[in-house]
């Protein structure tokens, strides 16, 4: 099987220690290696594309928590509907009010993170942190008047700047964390803040990440 085993178990303690959750990015691996990792226990998984996840969904077992981290476009939410257990990358108003149409048509209510930019990286989506705050009042405004009752806000998720550099990193992560303690603070009913990556997941749950996504350290790299 082509799943690290050892560094699945590291992983495990790793997150486990700060009571974080790991989901294991398999986006472009195939079914027979989550169905590996699967059987050591995992139940989260991470997948980019669409049609991808849906095809893999219909074959793996049903007690998967299947969560979509890719860009998510709007006409595409009604595929992964019925199904999905977290959708990381809100980014706009539009993508948010077409989810709670498809989860209201799946009479679900699906939880959802809005994507802060915080990379330096300009070509990255999501919201600035003024953004993010104005956007989450606006949805509790929405949600107090009885619309947008088929979605929940349950945290942010970033992706930190493609670096070895350290210092960077941590700025990247404390500000990320900051505006997820704030908003917290200031009665906004959030639990997840999903950052970290293979690269940097270790750095990321220091700073007070509960959800990493890791692909290469588990399913090696991708080509
Ligand atoms: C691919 C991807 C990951 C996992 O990346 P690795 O470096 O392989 O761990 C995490 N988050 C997002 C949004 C991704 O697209």
């Amino acid at each position: 099987m082509s799943v690290n085993e050892k560094n699945y178990k590291t992983i495990l303690e790793k997150t486990a220690a700060v009571k974080a959750t790991l989901v294991a990015v398999s986006k472009i691996k195939p079914v027979s290696d989550i169905k590996a990792l699967y059987n050591l226990g995992q139940r989260d998984f991470g997948e980019n594309y669409v049609q991808e996840l849906v095809e893999k969904a219909a074959v793996l077992p049903e007690d998967i928590r299947w969560h979509f981290i890719g860009h998510l476009q709007s006409n595409k939410v009604k595929y992964i509907a019925p199904f999905v257990h977290l959708i990381h990358g809100v980014d706009s108003e539009k993508l948010l009010f077409e989810i709670d149409k498809q989860a209201q048509k799946n009479e679900r209510v699906i939880d959802c993170l809005l994507q802060v930019h915080i990379a330096q990286e300009a070509t990255k989506f999501g919201f600035d942190e003024e953004e993010a705050r104005i956007f989450i009042s606006g949805i509790q405004g929405y949600q107090q008047s009885g619309s947008l009752k088929h979605v929940r806000i349950r945290g942010l998720m970033g992706m930190a700047s493609f670096t070895d550099d350290t210092h960077q990193l941590i700025r990247e992560f404390e500000a990320l964390s900051l505006l997820y303690k704030n908003l917290r603070s200031g009665n906004v009913n959030i639990d997840i803040l999903s950052m970290g990556m293979s690269g940097d997941y270790e750095l990321a749950l220091r700073y007070g990440s509960t959800m990493v996504r890791v692909g290469s350290l588990l399913f090696g790299a991708r080509v």
